[in-house]
């Protein structure tokens, strides 16, 4: 339900990354009605969605689905959400219609509809994130939203805004990031073209099993080109 603009494609990059380096990867969708936690997975990806498939299952999120996203994510566990699923890791989303929708609140956010004058905020998206050794790298994607996310007092952007919006197109904000739990405007695919940050995502989730390990480096010359290419047309405007 919820895999918009490619969003799909940060599940098959996963996985190929893992396999290319002998890494097998079991794929579960959990469907409405379903729980997440006997899954036992790893990483957890919560794509994005129209106002109406975010309405259709806010219900079911604020059962237990929304209470296992909860303790995985204050636990350490990896959790990616796009755009509609990252609007739904906050508190409360309102929708175009004024529908208040309660989000499951991982995130100290909301995120208020857009006002009649105001545009969607569409177009690819350059963001700065900073990196626990001081350093800084850049994520590519797409952005196609009408809500504008506001952080709460508590929380931490993932990144500034090279070019695009984020957010809310006001703030200079994208994003948001809190232990291993990350949400994102961005969608593309994300993780295809930012072979840096999935293999962030998997290292991070296997050193919750096994932290002496690393992953092997991959040849990233056909992602890189393709990064390139894109960020170097949004530098330029
Ligand atoms: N329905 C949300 C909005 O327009 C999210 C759309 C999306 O996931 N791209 O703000």
């Amino acid at each position: 339900m919820m895999n918009l603009y490619g969003d799909r494609g940060n599940v098959i990059s996963i996985q190929k990354r893992c396999e290319w380096r002998g890494v097998s990867v079991e794929v579960t969708d959990v469907r409405l009605g379903e729980s997440i936690r006997p899954t036992e997975c790893d990483i957890f990806l919560f794509g994005g969605g129209q106002d109406r498939e975010q309405a259709l299952l806010a219900d079911d999120l604020s059962g237990s689905k929304g209470a296992d996203l909860r303790s995985i994510s204050s636990e350490g566990g990896v959790v990616l959400g796009v755009c509609g699923g990252y609007q739904l890791m906050g508190s409360h989303y309102e929708t175009a219609d004024g529908e208040k929708l309660p989000g499951v609140g991982v995130f100290d956010l909301h995120t208020e509809p857009r006002k009649p004058e105001e545009a969607r905020l569409i177009g690819n998206v350059l963001v700065r994130v900073p990196l626990e050794d001081g350093s800084h790298r850049e994520i590519l994607g797409f952005e196609n939203h009408g809500g504008r996310t506001r952080l709460g007092e508590g929380a931490e952007p993932l990144g500034r805004i090279v070019s695009g919006f984020g957010n809310n197109g006001e703030d200079g904000t994208e994003g948001a990031r809190k232990m291993n739990t990350y949400g994102t405007y961005l969608h593309g695919s994300l993780l295809p073209k930012n072979p840096w940050f999935t293999d962030r995502l998997i290292e991070t989730a296997i050193r919750r099993a096994d932290d002496t390990f690393t992953l092997e480096p991959l040849d990233d010359e056909t992602e890189n080109t393709a990064f390139e290419s894109v960020a170097g047309r949004v530098r330029r405007g």
